[in-house]
C-alpha cells in the first residue's frame, strides 16, 4: 500500500467562546491515499467542514487548531506538519491553493463579482508560478475547457454573476486546479445545485480525479454521493471519526450503530412505493450539552448501560483498513470527558 499523501492524527479544533469551549473537531484521525477519493460523511454538525478548514488552516476565530497533526507528504518523501505552520504565513499560503486545492459549497461567496473569471484565474495561476500574463490567460482558457465551460475563450471575460450555479461551480473547480494541486478538498460541492447539475459536477470531479491522478477529500452528508464517488470512507460524529474503511466494507459490512443508521436513511430503489424512510433516532446533542462517554449513546439502541455513558471508545481494528470506535467490538475506552466543557460542531 502506498504511503498516505495526507495523514490527520488526533486533530482537535476548538472554539473558545464566552460560554465555554466548543470542541468542533475532537480527536479525528484518518489517512488520504494518493489517487484515492476519501469521503468524509456525517450529519450536519459533525465537524466535517471544520476538519476541512483545519487542514487548509482557515478556521475562523474564535476557533483554532488546538492539537494533533496534519501531515502532508511531499513527492520528495519529506513530511510537513501543517499544524506547525503559521496559518497566514507564506509556506501555508503556498500549500493552500498550491499543493491543496479546494472547492466549497457556495461559489458565489468565493468568487469575486468585481473581477472577470479570467482575471481571477490568472491571479491564481500566477500566485503559484512565474507565468507571464499572456501564458496565464491561455492557461485560464485551457482550465475552463478542462472543466467543461462552453465557449471558454469568450467566457474567460465573463463575470461570475453572468453564469449559472453549475457553471460557477465549474469555475471554482478550475480555480482549485489552477496551481495543479495534488490534493483537492471538495466540501459539499453540489449541495446548492439542482439534481441534474449535481450529477454533472460529480461526473466532472470523478473525471478530473482519474485524469489528473488527484487525491480528493469529498465532504458530504449524503451517503448516495459517497457510494458513487468514494474509495474510502470516514464516518464522523460529534467531531470524531467513529468508523472508517473501504467504501465496499462500509456499505456491505457497517459496524458502528451510527453508520448503520446513516445507511438505513438512504432511499432505496427496492423500497416499497410510498414506504417511509427510516430516520436516525433523536437528534445531534445541543452544542453546549455534549453527552459524557460515547457521544452517540443517547441515540444508540445498542448502548451498554454503565459503559457507553461512562467512557469514550477508542478505535478497534476489524480488518487491515477497517476501524470502528464502539464497545460492541471490545476495545478500550478512555474516561468520560470532564463535565462542563461545551461543544459544538460545524
Ligand atoms: Fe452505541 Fe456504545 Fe457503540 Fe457508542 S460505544 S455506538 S453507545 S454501542
Amino acid at each position: 500500500m502506498a504511503e498516505p499523501i495526507l495523514s490527520v492524527r488526533r486533530l482537535c479544533t476548538w472554539f473558545h467562546q464566552d460560554e465555554g469551549i466548543v470542541r468542533a473537531v475532537d480527536g479525528a484521525s484518518f489517512d488520504l491515499e494518493p489517487g484515492h477519493t476519501l469521503g468524509i460523511v456525517g450529519e450536519s454538525g459533525c465537524g466535517k467542514s471544520v476538519t476541512a478548514r483545519s487542514i487548509l488552516r482557515i478556521v475562523e476565530r474564535p476557533g483554532r487548531v488546538e492539537s494533533g497533526e496534519i501531515l502532508l507528504r511531499r513527492p520528495d518523501g519529506s513530511v510537513v506538519d501543517l499544524v506547525k505552520l503559521d496559518g497566514q504565513g507564506r509556506e501555508m499560503r503556498e500549500v493552500r491553493g498550491g499543493e491543496i486545492g479546494y472547492v466549497f459549497q457556495e461559489p458565489m461567496s468565493s468568487l469575486s463579482s468585481f473581477h472577470t473569471i479570467g482575471n481571477q484565474l490568472i491571479e491564481a495561476i500566477r500566485l503559484h508560478s512565474d507565468m507571464s500574463k499572456k501564458a496565464a490567460r491561455d492557461r485560464a482558457v485551457e482550465l475552463l475547457t478542462l472543466v467543461g465551460i462552453p465557449r471558454p475563450a469568450q467566457r474567460v471575460d465573463s463575470y461570475s454573476f453572468e453564469l449559472s450555479g453549475g457553471l460557477r461551480q465549474r469555475v471554482m473547480i478550475a480555480l482549485a486546479l489552477a496551481a495543479e494541486p495534488r490534493i483537492l478538498i471538495a466540501d459539499e460541492p453540489t449541495t446548492a445545485l439542482d439534481v441534474t447539475t449535481q450529477a454533472q459536477i460529480l461526473d466532472l470531479l470523478r473525471k478530473l480525479q482519474a485524469e489528473q491522478g488527484l487525491a480528493v477529500i469529498l465532504i458530504t452528508h449524503d451517503m448516495g454521493v459517497i457510494a458513487e464517488m468514494a474509495d474510502d470512507v470516514v464516518v464522523m460524529y460529534l467531531g470524531r471519526d467513529v468508523e472508517q474503511g473501504p467504501v465496499e466494507t462500509i456499505f456491505h459490512d457497517p459496524a458502528h450503530p451510527y453508520t448503520r443508521s446513516l445507511l438505513q436513511s438512504i432511499p432505496s430503489v427496492l423500497a416499497e412505493p410510498r414506504s417511509r424512510l427510516r430516520t436516525i433516532e433523536g437528534s445531534i446533542p445541543h452544542p453546549y450539552a455534549r453527552p459524557a462517554g460515547c457521544p452517540f449513546h443517547p441515540r444508540c439502541a445498542d448502548a451498554i448501560a454503565g459503559r457507553c455513558d461512562r467512557s469514550l471508545p477508542e478505535p478497534t481494528h476489524l480488518g487491515a483498513r477497517h476501524a470502528v470506535s464502539c464497545f460492541l467490538y471490545g476495545g478500550s475506552g478512555v474516561p468520560a470527558l470532564p463535565a462542563g466543557l461545551l461543544e459544538r460542531a460545524e
